[in-house]
């Protein structure tokens, strides 16, 4: 049986007299470290000094360095990107833990792929929003709250659950509801959706959008129809709200018979073959391993840079001016290679190829 908790399996009081440190002021670790002290917990950050640290400090903080927020809490949110978690922890944070400190992950990628040994007198325990971080937020300030997937993945102290779920109705997800995953299901899940559900949808919608101008549809009118109309996101929150199937009573028969029977146009895509190849892939660790690799970080900027140059870009950005919506600005600077990296990529060629000529196309 799934286990679901609610509002009242949380109790603050079991986090009376604990300092909790908010490793990382960025998206999540914001709006966690708001919601929490709003909700009566002792909340301090841990950061490097920069942007990050002046806005904590803004919103009336006390910010230390990472050590010394280690050094001064009981419980350590490790909220900054989980590429750098491995390399900070072991060098900012591990050698200054004390015994039954509670460490709690945002995502469960590092543990499910085995990339970061936690000592085992630390309670290890995740708290997931499935939600970004202004969406945390968002939801805690209208007392809506949003779902999060959470376990404890190691308890030395025999209290982890009190304090999970105490720390689950700080953050305001218990208002909605929070669902016990293991570590490696949560990173599962989040990279399944991430890579088999997101680029099949990209390729749906850009193929639509193509077809429908190919054919001399003004691109005004196609990206209206497709996605800038935001009926898209109401679509989406309807099914949350009313079920995927349900939701379709709000459009008309013509468009529910048309949608329903379409469908089966599309029976023979192999998708739930390529999907659960990725889904292999993710599982055995296979993705966290490429990723790890610096040809991987090399491809990404390369990816990236491809993406950049796509036509959807310039189409978007003239239909935007002709529309009146503001242009969106790029940071040019970030998409470019430079020399040395052009050098570098060199070394990835061939396997650019077929990236280069997937993004032809779009
Ligand atoms: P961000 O990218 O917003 O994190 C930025 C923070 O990390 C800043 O405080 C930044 O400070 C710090 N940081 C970046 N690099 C370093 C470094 N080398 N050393 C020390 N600090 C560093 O992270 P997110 O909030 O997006 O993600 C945090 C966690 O939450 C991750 O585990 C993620 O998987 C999870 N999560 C994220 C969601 C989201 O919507 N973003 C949703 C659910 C979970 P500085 O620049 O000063 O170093």
């Amino acid at each position: 049986m799934t286990k679901v908790f609610h509002e009242s399996d949380g109790k603050l009081e079991n986090l009376i007299g604990k300092t909790i440190s908010i490793i990382g002021y960025g998206n999540q670790g914001r709006a966690q470290a708001l919601n929490m002290r709003d909700s009566g917990l002792n909340v301090i950050i841990g950061n490097k000094d920069d942007e990050y640290k002046k806005r904590a400090k803004k919103d009336g903080f006390q910010t230390h360095t990472i050590t010394d927020a280690v050094k001064k809490s009981d419980i350590i949110f490790l909220l900054i990107p989980d590429e750098i978690i491995p390399e900070v922890f072991s060098k900012e944070i591990e050698p200054f833990t004390r015994e039954n400190q509670s460490i709690v992950f945002a995502s469960g990628y590092n543990i499910a792929f085995d990339l970061i040994k936690i000592p085992t007198t630390l309670n290890v325990i995740l708290l997931a929003p499935r939600m970004i971080g202004v969406g945390v937020r968002e939801n805690y300030l209208t007392g809506e709250g949003f779902f999060s997937f959470i376990t404890v993945h190691h308890d030395v102290t025999g209290e982890s659950w009190e304090i999970l779920l105490a720390l689950s109705k700080g953050i305001g997800t218990l208002k909605k509801g929070a669902v016990e995953v293991t570590c490696k299901q949560e990173a599962v899940l989040d990279l399944f959706n991430e890579q088999a559900f997101g680029p099949a949808f990209g390729r749906v919608l850009l193929s639509s959008i193509y077809t429908l101008i190919d054919q001399g549809y003004p691109p005004e009118a196609v990206l209206i129809e497709m996605y800038l109309s935001g009926e898209m996101a109401y679509t989406y929150e309807k099914m949350a709200r009313i079920g995927l199937v349900k939701q379709t009573n709000f459009h008309s028969h013509t468009s529910q018979y048309g949608a329903m029977s379409r469908g089966v146009k599309y029976l023979n895509l192999p998708l739930k073959k390529t999907m659960k190849s990725i889904l292999k892939n993710i599982e055995s660790g296979g993705f966290a391993r490429e990723w790890m690799k610096k040809s991987s970080k090399l491809k990404f900027k390369a990816i990236k840079f491809f993406a950049m140059k796509t036509k959807i870009n310039s189409i978007e950005q003239k239909v935007r001016k002709s529309l009146e919506l503001p242009a969106i600005s790029f940071d040019e600077a970030y998409y470019q290679l430079n020399e040395e990296v052009l050098k570098e990529l060199e070394s990835v060629k061939d396997e650019l190829k077929e990236f280069e000529e997937y993004f032809k196309d779009y």
